[in-house]
């Protein structure tokens, strides 16, 4: 079922097309979504609720639902389910509460103190992805750190469902983090109706969220040509197993298929020093997928999937950190040695008892993270993502006496004589 490449055997260009997730080499997405951002940003409202009707098969009279919608839909979910939402939603908090630390004030020459104190960001746009399948635990994962650094106003967008309306779960999260509005709209025109403003729909200072091609294609658009930022490119889901002959070729095969039914341009990766796991496991894959109710998303994903055998755990780390998968699981007896060897991963998740969907929904960890090759610099969403830290100083008498001479010499040899008489105006007042 998966094709499967042997490490040694990988020539430098086999390499870089199996480490390639460039979904868009036609420039198609591209070409669509900056279509779809000019027309929001000339057309506002009746740009989106003419998408909706394109893309969502909606008609929307208004592109919000209020307190009181969002009360009633809460209300028609089981007491089973609003249980299972609290518990994720405080798991989820009580990680990412310990994110939020003071420094402490540095003194670098006596008289010179120098410090950074953390201020929310005021406006943040979070989307949730609402396409194939609603994702309320989406809006757990990026409104909970956003309520912890204390951000002022929270816009959230996900795009209609064909009743109009959102479903009772994500109403329910709305609820639980006292957010009394969300906006219908979807994709790329969501993210732009965040970026410009439109009579409904405030603009932001930042957009978070991942979503499909065009929302992260959006995402990236708009963070080069508006003052708004984003928190990373967080697109197409990907999984990369670590497996050795300790692992569980069932446990391995539902792995990849968690990920897979995400979508057709999900990925998911086996990397193992045993080639009989590899064959279970691709007779788990076609034992599991057959009962899965996306199976047909689920199989095309597998199809743009792949296993590679490695000769020792060592290539494999080496095959992941070049891979820098968003979602890392390591499936073996001896995975404590492991942990230091990772260097690129967005969530890395450890032993044969540790699913990646229990990160996906309520261990505490997000499920924001970076897809496409760029958790190699880039982090998952955090309280981090959500404040900015600004730096402080002051200086004394004795500290402008230790400092002074230095700035001088320095802005002297820049050529900037203003810079210097900023400083030597002030020790001759001395
Ligand atoms: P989505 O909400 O991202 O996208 C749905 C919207 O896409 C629609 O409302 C529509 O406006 C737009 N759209 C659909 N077809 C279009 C077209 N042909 N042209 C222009 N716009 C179009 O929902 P989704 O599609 O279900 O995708 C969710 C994605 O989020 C999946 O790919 C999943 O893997 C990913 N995901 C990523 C992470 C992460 O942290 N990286 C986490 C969760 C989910």
């Amino acid at each position: 079922m998966l094709n499967t490449y042997i490490y040694a055997d990988l020539t430098p260009e086999k390499m870089a097309d199996l480490l390639d997730r460039n979904t868009d080499p036609n420039h198609a997405i591209q070409d669509t979504v900056l279509s779809i951002i000019e027309d929001v940003k000339q057309h506002g409202d009746a740009a989106l609720k003419s998408y909706a009707k394109q893309f969502d098969k909606v008609e929307l009279e208004k592109l919000y639902l209020d307190s009181d919608d969002i009360d009633n839909l809460a209300m028609t979910i089981s007491r089973d389910q609003m249980r299972a939402l609290e518990i994720a939603f405080q798991n989820i908090h009580k990680f990412h509460q310990t994110q939020l630390k003071r420094e402490r004030t540095v003194e670098t020459m006596p008289g010179v103190k120098c410090w950074r104190e953390v201020r929310p960001i005021e406006k943040v746009g979070l989307y949730i992805p609402g396409g194939s399948a609603v994702l309320p635990s989406t809006l757990l994962m990026l409104g909970v750190p956003a309520r912890i650094a204390g951000c002022k106003e929270i816009v959230v967008c996900s795009p209609p469902q064909n009743n109009g309306k959102i479903n009772g779960f994500v109403a329910y999260c709305l609820k639980l983090l006292k957010i009394d509005k969300i906006y219908l709209v979807g994709g790329a025109q969501a993210v732009a109706a965040m970026a410009f403003g439109t009579q409904s729909i405030p603009k932001v200072n930042k957009i978070f969220g991942p979503g499909n091609q065009f929302v992260t294609k959006a995402k990236g658009i708009i963070q080069g040509m508006t003052d708004v930022s984003i928190d990373m490119p967080a697109g197409p889901s990907e999984v990369l197993v670590i497996a050795d002959e300790t692992a569980n070729p069932a446990y391995v095969a539902a792995d990849l298929l968690a990920q897979a039914e995400h979508g057709i341009d999900s990925q998911a990766v086996l990397v193992t020093t045993s080639s009989q796991l590899a064959d279970q496991v691709n007779q788990e894959l076609k034992a599991q997928l057959d009962v899965l109710p996306r199976k047909e998303l689920a199989a095309k994903a597998i199809e743009n999937s792949y296993t590679v055998i490695t000769e020792n755990i060592q290539e494999a780390m080496d095959f992941s950190n070049r891979y820098a998968p968003e979602h890392l699981i390591i499936e073996s007896d001896d995975w404590k040695p492991l942990i230091n060897k990772v260097q690129n991963a967005g969530s890395v998740f450890l032993g044969h008892l540790t699913p990646e969907s229990a990160g996906d929904y309520a261990s505490g960890t997000n499920h924001t993270l970076p897809t496409s090759g760029y958790a190699r610099s880039y982090s998952g969403v955090s309280v981090d993502s959500f404040v900015k830290k600004i730096t402080f100083q002051h200086i004394t008498e004795q500290g402008l006496e230790q400092i002074g001479s230095t700035v001088e010499i320095l802005a002297e040899l820049e050529g900037l004589q203003a810079h210097k008489n900023a400083v030597s105006i002030r020790k001759k007042k001395q």
